[in-house]
């Protein structure tokens, strides 16, 4: 299976002539998609534009699209720079080799494929795009279910079948709290515009930290990644504070870092229905009630977040599709809940149920 993604990377310690040669490239090129006359543009770009623009507004500027046999990129040893990057253009013989720094390593046993150069706030960057080829991994031990709640964003439960245990993880807390810091700011400062980025930054590196821990351990435990999906939720209508609540919670965003990374790995990545695992019991499947974070039936109390990953879990085991990818020495049978103390409405649940903290 083959797997594309994009690297970003910043142009870095540009030489004045190389700065003026790509910004002279730039510009022939926005004025080309204008229909004006310029002289000095690769016929390539030309070409590639061609192929990826459909509708040219005069407002706004384009990408220039490179075309994947015309790049290359080499390491570089020093500290300024993690790469060199050749860009090719009419305004310098061989092209203009530029030093970047990228957000994560280019293996070497990727491959580059089209990638863009772009502009933004006077600066240039680069979009680029790898394809590498992961295999699907076989066989799987168990699920890792994941239930992205309310109260805590990211509760997962794993229920791994070889070896019939069970481990809880669960973050929320971090999330509310930059949040609620930022909803602050904002509210106090007339650029609440500049507090939205920031938050969004915040908010999206720890989710990517989250994720990737989820990630490593289905991949250290052979598990099958199983996400709620949440599709019935969103159109309900909740009232107004819940509302804005539910589309403040990045479940979105969770789910793609999740699916992609993955995928990334090999690992499967599926999504079941969360309808009803929120008010049945996980124990029994009886209906019962959910209170300040609580669920309760007769019998049983546990954290409410924790009882909707376990039924997810429980879900996921039951179809037919991800019995068939699980081991096939392991018997499908359900780890009995053994936990007496898993009861905390908060994320303060006793610790030595946790596989990780995050
Ligand atoms: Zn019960």
């Amino acid at each position: 299976m083959k797997v594309k993604k994009t690297v970003r990377a910043g142009l870095v310690n540009l030489t004045k002539i190389k700065e003026k040669q790509l910004s002279q490239m730039w510009k022939n090129y926005q004025r080309w998609l204008k229909d004006e006359d310029v002289d000095r543009l690769y016929s390539a770009h030309k070409q590639q534009a061609s192929r990826n623009l459909d509708k040219v507004k005069d407002s706004k500027e384009y990408p220039i699209f490179l075309r994947k046999d015309l790049i290359d990129i080499e390491e570089c040893d020093s500290d300024i720079a993690d790469y060199f990057f050749k860009v090719p253009t009419k305004q310098r013989y061989g092209g203009i080799k530029v030093p970047i720094k990228t957000h994560i390593e280019i293996k070497k046993d990727c491959e580059v494929c089209e990638s863009q150069l772009i502009k933004k706030d006077d600066k240039f960057h680069l979009n680029i795009m790898i394809e590498k080829e992961v295999e699907l991994k076989e066989n799987f031990d168990g699920v890792l279910g994941i239930d992205l709640g309310l109260r805590n964003p990211v509760v997962g439960v794993a229920l791994s079948v070889a070896e019939s245990s069970q481990e809880v993880f669960f973050k929320g807390d971090t999330i509310k709290q930059i949040q609620a810091r930022y909803s602050y700011l904002r509210r106090q400062s007339k650029n609440g515009k500049k507090w939205e980025k920031r938050e969004y930054n915040k908010v999206r590196d720890r989710l990517h930290k989250i994720t990737t821990k989820l990630v490593n351990y289905a991949e250290e435990n052979k598990l099958i990644v199983v996400v709620g999906e949440l599709t019935g939720i969103q159109n309900q209508d909740k009232g107004r504070t819940m509302n804005r609540k539910l589309h403040r919670f990045p479940h979105f965003t969770i789910r793609k870092m999740l699916e992609y990374k993955c995928k990334d790995r090999g690992i499967v990545y599926k999504e079941v229905s969360e309808a009803y695992t929120s008010q049945r019991c996980c124990k029994c499947g009886e209906k019962g009630t959910r209170e300040k974070g609580l669920f309760k039936c007769n019998g049983t109390e546990i954290n409410a977040d924790i009882n909707g990953a376990w039924n997810i879990s429980k879900r996921a085991l039951g179809k037919p599709e991800i019995r068939s990818l699980l081991g096939a020495g392991a018997s499908v049978t359900m780890p009995e809940l053994h936990s007496d103390d898993l009861t905390s409405g908060s994320a303060e649940v006793s610790s030595k149920y946790f596989g990780i903290r995050f």
